[in-house]
């Protein structure tokens, strides 16, 4: 791909924003390091468990606990996340410290992660570094030209299906993995683009908190383009709000981005000319360096037929501002202070509600994981994930895809031919724990000492040109797509796969010194809520080599989507607000992982005792056990501000509702004696049961 000099690109920022929102925390969850399984002093025992699950289960942590003011939320994930990041931060010290020879991985790390520290350094550049970047949207002449420099500022920042990341500040996004229709290979889709904020509806709601918040919003724009030396701000931000408006009108909702269906639109290089007029198309391309790429797969056609509307109907001079908008707000963490603190004023205090900004050691940590975090990942697996850990994983996943397997023989409205496509299914998985079997080489990014602007820069460049160099070539359904130090888990439908890094297979999610009645109730949960995404509404459209292929017949579809319209039902009447209530048809899939997840969980569990009684613990069975570490998983405690945007943009709901699910588990009845007329209680025919 051609390089051109000077030319300026947009960095992701938004995944730091994320991070930020997502919170770690250092208080955490509490579990005294002397006891393994469920944490009893956590527990509300004067809540009847059939009226409030998720306050018997946690309620004494949660009136003890207070959020950090560094913090926007509490809870197990953020427990987890900062053990993880001290480990990883620890592990970058000695980077640092080692004096790796220059080239080397370890000095890429030191680097990286030191220039991001040197606050002095960064304050004395000012904004030198983002100078060319603004000269060179400052020269644009045309709308030629402005087609040339958006493709240029094309990103690999999205991915719509294994982690669930729809927004790219940029005009569209890149994701880079095997084609809906030829899982052999590597295919580029496209998505929409365009938003600073988070989704479509924090322009288009006209709840009173989005209308003030809009109102901020603008104003925040205005600071931001006279830090960065631009006259007549007001005007201009208003102006850049009202382009970003008319794009989120054209933008899908964040349900339809979830429907697959909606998203298998292969269009030629040609066809983007006479399908999305307006924009000049070829230089886009080229400005992407894409020119050569033959076929695409645009998620949002209609948003690609109205953003390339806009860019012919809107004056070049706003989409110049909302360039140089875009490129300042998404360096500002690694601006002078005064930027980086009006950028934290507005998306760290009004959008998500923390008080104070995460220490700066922390955010660097995200930054290392961002750009190399394979480099990290390998020694944290070699030194926080023994071999031991590594096969009583295995073998728990292995009880799992038994419970799966059994449950999907018994089902009595599955045809036959549905059951032989989800068994390949189950024995084709590939399931990954605690680490890959290979890992990213970065040789081709170039870091600097004490150029953190630039190193963040070609960090995402590196990235970009590492996924478009595969795009046609066989894919490795083993690559990952999570460091092993990130404490998540992901289902991959393309590749058939899922991973489970080191860092979420730590205690309380996973203690190998634990009862196996809190080990399947907690992690168990999380494997077996993996394994369900590769059966539900993503996982019936892909077959068992991850091809787009819907495998089940009519009727099982029926059946299936009968029984989860109860589910998004169910959900619809949790409100977490007065006015908000969690949307069901939003975090379907998410509520039907959980539901499979815990009933495939609790058969492993019993599977697991070879027909013996498990050990009490606390005075409780080993039943009461399981779903307590269940719903002791999904404690926690969120500011407001930070609840309603997940509500509103996430496809998780809450965990107080997630832990709510297990009021579709008859073993949840038994164990806790839940009888009609308790606030949980469903009749057996209300419960709902998909696999
Ligand atoms: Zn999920």
């Amino acid at each position: 791909m051609k390089r051109v000099p000077g030319m300026w690109k947009f960095v992701v920022m938004w995944k730091w924003v994320v991070a930020l929102m997502a919170a770690l925390v250092l208080s955490g969850y509490a579990q005294d390091a002397s006891t393994h399984g469920i944490v009893p002093g956590n527990m509300d025992r004067s809540v009847k468990p059939g009226d409030d699950f998720y306050r018997y289960a946690n309620g004494d942590w949660m009136k003890r606990t207070e959020i950090p003011p560094d913090r926007v939320a509490v809870d197990v994930w953020t427990k987890l996340s900062d053990q993880g990041d001290k480990r990883t931060a620890d592990l970058i010290a000695e980077m640092a410290k080692s004096s790796a020879p220059a080239g080397s991985e370890a000095r890429k790390v030191a680097d990286l992660y030191n220039s991001y520290m040197n606050e002095e350094e960064i304050e004395k550049r000012g904004l030198e570094p983002l100078k060319p970047h603004l000269e060179a949207i400052a020269a644009i002449g045309d709308k030629k030209t402005l087609a040339y420099a958006l493709g240029q500022a094309l990103r690999a920042d999205v991915d719509p299906l294994n982690n669930t990341n729809f927004h790219t500040v940029n005009l569209f996004g890149l994701w880079t993995a095997p084609g809906f229709h030829d899982a052999e290979h590597y295919t580029a889709y496209l998505l929409q683009g365009g938003l600073m904020l988070p989704d479509r509806e924090y322009y288009l709601s006209d709840s009173e908190h989005m209308r003030d918040l809009r109102k901020k919003y603008q104003t925040h724009v205005a600071a931001m383009m006279k830090l960065a030396g631009f006259s007549d701000t007001e005007a201009r931000a208003a102006r850049i709000v009202a382009l970003e408006t008319a794009i989120a009108k054209v933008h899908r909702s964040l349900d339809d981005n979830q429907d697959i269906h909606k998203s298998d639109n292969p269009w030629k290089r040609g066809d983007f000319a006479t399908k999305a007029p307006g924009l000049d198309w070829a230089e886009y391309f080229r400005g992407a360096g894409i020119s050569h790429v033959e076929d695409y797969m645009v998620w949002q056609p209609d948003a690609f037929v109205g953003e390339a509307k806009l860019v012919e109907t809107t004056p070049l001079e706003t989409w110049k501002d909302w360039m140089a908008f875009h490129l300042v707000e998404s360096v500002a963490g690694v601006l002078p202070k005064a930027l980086a603190e009006e950028r934290f004023a507005f998306f760290g205090k009004e959008m998500a509600g923390a008080e104070k900004q995460r220490p700066r050691w922390q955010r660097g940590v995200f930054v290392v994981n961002d750009l190399l975090g394979d480099v990290v990942g390998k020694v944290y697996a070699e030194r926080y994930f023994p071999p031991e850990a590594k096969a009583q994983g295995e073998a728990m996943v292995a009880n799992l895809i038994a419970a799966y397997r059994k449950r999907i023989e018994g089902l009595t409205w599955m045809n036959p031919s549905t059951k032989a496509e989800a068994e390949a299914k189950l024995s084709t998985l590939y399931v990954g724990i605690g680490y890959p079997e290979t890992w990213h080489d970065y040789s081709n990014y170039e870091v600097k000492a004490d150029d953190i602007f630039g190193n963040i820069w070609r960090g995402s460049m590196a990235d970009y040109q590492r996924q478009l160099a595969r795009l046609g070539k066989p894919v490795d359904r083993k690559e990952w797509s999570m460091t092993p130090q990130t404490v998540n888990a992901v289902n991959l439908p393309l590749q058939n796969a899922l991973n489970f890094p080191a860092a979420i297979l730590q205690p309380p999610f996973f203690d190998p010194k634990a009862p196996a009645a809190t080990n399947y109730g907690a992690i168990g949960s999380v494997i077996g809520h993996e394994i369900s995404h590769t059966f539900d509404t993503e996982g019936s459209t892909f077959d068992s080599k991850g091809q787009l292929r819907n495998w089940w017949t009519p009727e099982d579809l029926k059946h299936f989507e009968a029984a989860t319209a109860q589910l998004a039902a169910q959900y619809d009447t949790y409100k977490p607000f007065p006015d908000l209530a969690v949307n069901g048809k939003q975090t379907l899939p998410e509520n039907i992982a959980d539901l499979g997840g815990i009933a495939a969980a609790y058969d492993g569990f019993r599977a697991s005792l070879n027909g013996k009684e498990a050990p009490m613990q606390a005075g409780l069975t080993g039943d009461q056990q399981f779903f307590l570490a269940f719903a002791q998983s999904w404690g926690e405690k969120l500011r407001e501000a930070a609840e309603r945007e997940q509500v509103m943009t996430d496809s998780h709901s809450p965990g107080e509702f997630r832990a709510c699910t297990v009021r579709n588990n008859d073993a949840w009845y038994a164990a806790f004696d839940v009888k009609a007329g308790e606030k949980l209680y469903l009749a057996p025919g209300e419960r709902v049961r998909i696999w």
